[in-house]
């Protein structure tokens, strides 16, 4: 079932000269008990996107559905979702507990419910032990599991989550990416979370919306996403990646020749669908790609630059076109890790 339909919405700001319009065409559906996440750059209307399914924006087109009913005359607090800001925003005078009960309290729950609600959200994000504190007295990643434990204790269907990890530091931010899935599992709520970051998104996502200048580039899993993208924009948006315009010479027995504009002669699997003549873009992720001194590879080369970052090394490789083409090695075998500025190697699509 759907938890959240979204059709043809459109979103502008201001009017005549000072019109802006930062939704351009938006439909999605994002499954009950998903972990579904909007990824895009800055700018690209995520948070306008939130704010309509929060309810603290009308939509100027189209139509919002939350588990089937249109939502578009009702107002935030009436809606079954909660939200949760990237500045946690929580009360300063009051303490965690108090904080955590503050929604409860609004909706008139009985006393003993909310009690055992606000012990039953700080378990979830393991902060029981601060009930009696004052924000203050807390870190930041400690106050964002409380902001996390308030929005959670009403109980919503969605949970909204704007960019809630990007002002932790690295290491925590990566506990939190776990946690906010296990979370996310254990409660059965639908998540809606919104991030820049393509590894985070990658990560934790059941399903990832990639979106670009108001529009949806494209809806798929994660793999879906990285393996298969649609475009160039969400090809190089996920990831690093290769790309090398040709055309192509012959194609014979499944394997396509594909000249570069410099000249370069490239043998390509999987490109049966393809004439003679057709200009075809090489898409190549930087770590499906083999380094080798033997000559044998499918282009050959000379390393240009290299940046070693520990797990893996990232070898820029003149192949005369005009950008080094990347490779990506692993060091576990410190086989790879052994060429430098200047030496000969031939390139590999590798076993894909
Ligand atoms: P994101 O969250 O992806 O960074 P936003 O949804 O915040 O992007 O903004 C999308 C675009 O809409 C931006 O260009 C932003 O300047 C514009 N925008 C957002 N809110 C308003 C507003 N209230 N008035 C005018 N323009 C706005
Ligand atoms: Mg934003």
């Amino acid at each position: 079932t759907a938890a959240i339909d979204i059709a043809g919405v459109v979103k502008a700001f201001g009017y005549g000269e000072a019109r802006f319009v930062a939704l351009k065409n938006i439909s999605m559906t994002i499954r009950d008990n998903e972990f579904f996440t909007l990824l895009g750059p800055s700018g690209c209307g995520k948070t306008t996107l939130l704010r309509i399914l929060a309810g603290f924006e009308a939509v100027t087109e189209g139509k919002v559905s939350l588990f089937g009913e249109n939502i578009a005359r009702l107002p935030p607090n009436k809606r079954s979702v909660n939200t949760v800001f990237q500045h946690y925003a929580l009360f300063p005078h009051m303490t965690v507990a108090e904080n955590v009960a503050y929604g409860l309290r609004r909706l008139k729950r009985p006393a003993d419910e909310i009690r055992q609600t606000v012990e039953r959200s700080l378990q979830l994000v393991k902060m029981q032990r601060f009930s009696d504190r004052r924000p203050g007295q807390l870190s930041g990643g400690q106050q964002q599991r409380v902001a996390l434990a308030r929005a959670l204790a009403p109980q919503p269907k969605v949970l909204l989550l704007d960019e809630p990890l990007s002002a932790l530091d690295l290491k925590l931010r990566q506990a939190m990416r776990t946690e906010l899935k296990q979370l996310q599992k254990a409660t059965g709520i639908t998540f809606v979370f919104v991030t820049h970051d393509q590894e985070e998104a990658l990560s934790m996502s059941d399903r990832i919306a990639v979106m670009s200048e108001g529009h949806v580039q494209q809806v798929g899993t994660p793999t879906d996403i990285y393996e298969h993208p649609v475009n160039r924009f969400v090809a190089s948006f996920i990831g690093d990646a290769n790309f090398i315009e040709t055309t192509i010479e012959t194609v014979e027995g499944g394997i396509a020749t594909c000249r570069t504009r410099r000249g370069l002669a490239l043998n390509v699997a999987n490109l049966c669908n393809h004439r003679p003549g057709d200009k075809a873009t090489l898409f190549l992720r930087p770590e499906k790609l083999r380094l080798s001194s033997s000559g044998s590879g499918v282009t050959s080369g000379k390393i240009q630059l290299v940046d070693y970052l520990g797990q893996t090394t990232v070898y820029g490789v003149d192949i005369g076109e005009e950008a080094p083409i990347l490779v990506n090695a692993s060091n576990q075998d410190n086989g790879d890790f052994t060429y430098g500025p200047g030496d000969p190697v031939s390139v590999d699509f590798g076993s894909s």
